[in-house]
């Protein structure tokens, strides 16, 4: 099998080639189809995260160590199951939910393996699918993809189960009152796409960069500001009709969170998402005076992906711009994904 692998921090990829794994136990062997390149695979690849101050929360002291093969949105075909591997046939195209904990504890056990505080994750703590093949440990966490394309399946397994897990997290309010999203990268526009499918009031949609702008107005946004406009707060508040309700911060830069507390209405919740990094000040009275609520939500659980693997089923794939690129053009998808270039995903194929 061949590999693109993260030899050094921000280092280019490199080709890497080994045995074609042999499956034991639970283990099941997949060919990968598709594999989505994710923002994350940015901060994993440069191997820590920005937490405000100039200080960096170092992925090596969280568990994750190099040489490491990226890629968490993938979908492949079976191609070998080891002997205990109920469920699951050679020839099977499947989805891999890559968020796998430690499979043993009381979250575990609950199906959030995606919340496990020992996290086994694809592409960040085992192998991923920036390679011809990846093992998966257990049939679990193998999905049927139904009538979708593995470029189209790909990029549920991140972009889009995040995207859901955040839209659940506001679905108490989702009919009535519009959604404030902030950026519309490729988990914006998921957002945007499955918002719609969930029978969502038109979504708000705020980003910096017109492009971005445009393509959420295309995927269906009812509304879009300008996040670098000096008046961004009161845009938001004119077009939620007083504050909003429901805001997903796609970005989670200390300014986009401090633009969702500020412009929350009375019992509004602001969901934080992305990973930008950086560092926000909340007075503490706005938490009980506007009965705040900030909540973080990370990627999703077993149960969330075979919900929104069952709604795009029934709906249609979310209409987000993908791209295809062959695998040994990673580098350079990674390259332009880090210089805001890609609209939608790149999923590359080997
Ligand atoms: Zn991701
Ligand atoms: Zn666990």
């Amino acid at each position: 099998m061949l590999s693109y692998d993260v030899c050094e921090c921000g280092a280019p990829l490199q080709r890497v080639e080994r045995d074609t794994p042999t499956p034991k136990g639970t283990d099941v062997v997949l060919r990968v189809m598709a594999a989505g390149v994710c923002h994350s695979d940015l901060h994993i690849w440069d191997g820590y995260y920005d937490i405000g101050g100039g200080q960096k929360l170092k992925l090596q002291d969280r568990g994750v160590k190099l040489p490491l093969t990226m890629g968490h949105e993938n979908v492949g075909e079976v191609i070998a199951v080891g002997p205990e591997a109920k469920g699951v046939s050679v020839g099977d195209v499947r989805l891999i939910h890559p968020w796998m904990g430690c499979g043993d504890c009381v979250v575990c056990r609950r199906g959030e393996e995606n919340l496990c505080v020992k996290p086994c994750s694809v592409g960040i703590h085992r192998g991923g699918g920036f390679a011809t093949h990846l093992v998966v440990p257990h049939p679990r966490y193998l999905f049927d993809i139904g009538s979708l394309s593995p470029e189209r399946a790909a990029p549920l397994a991140c972009s889009g189960v995040t995207a859901y897990g955040a839209l659940k997290k506001v679905s108490d309010t989702v009919a009535e009152e519009p959604v404030v999203m902030i950026g519309a990268g490729g988990v914006g526009l998921m957002a945007l796409a499955l918002h719609k499918k969930m029978g969502g009031k038109g979504a708000i949609v705020v980003d910096i960069d017109p492009a971005k702008r445009e393509a959420a107005l295309k995927a269906g946004a009812a509304h879009v500001i300008d996040g670098a406009a000096k008046d961004v707060a009161e845009q938001v508040r004119a077009a939620t009709g007083g504050g909003s309700w429901a805001t997903i911060d796609f970005v989670g830069a200390g300014p986009t969170v401090k633009l969702g507390v500020d412009t929350a209405i009375k019992g509004g919740k602001v969901i934080v998402v992305g990973l930008f990094g950086g560092d926000v000040v909340i007075p503490t009275p706005f938490f009980p005076m506007k009965a705040l609520t900030v909540q973080g939500s990370y990627v999703g659980s077993l149960n969330e992906i075979a919900e929104l693997l069952d709604l795009v089923n029934r709906k249609g794939a979310p209409d987000v711009p993908v791209a295809t690129r062959p695998l040994d053009q990673v580098n350079a998808a990674l390259n332009d994904l880090r210089d805001g270039k890609i609209i939608g995903r790149v999923v590359v194929t080997p």
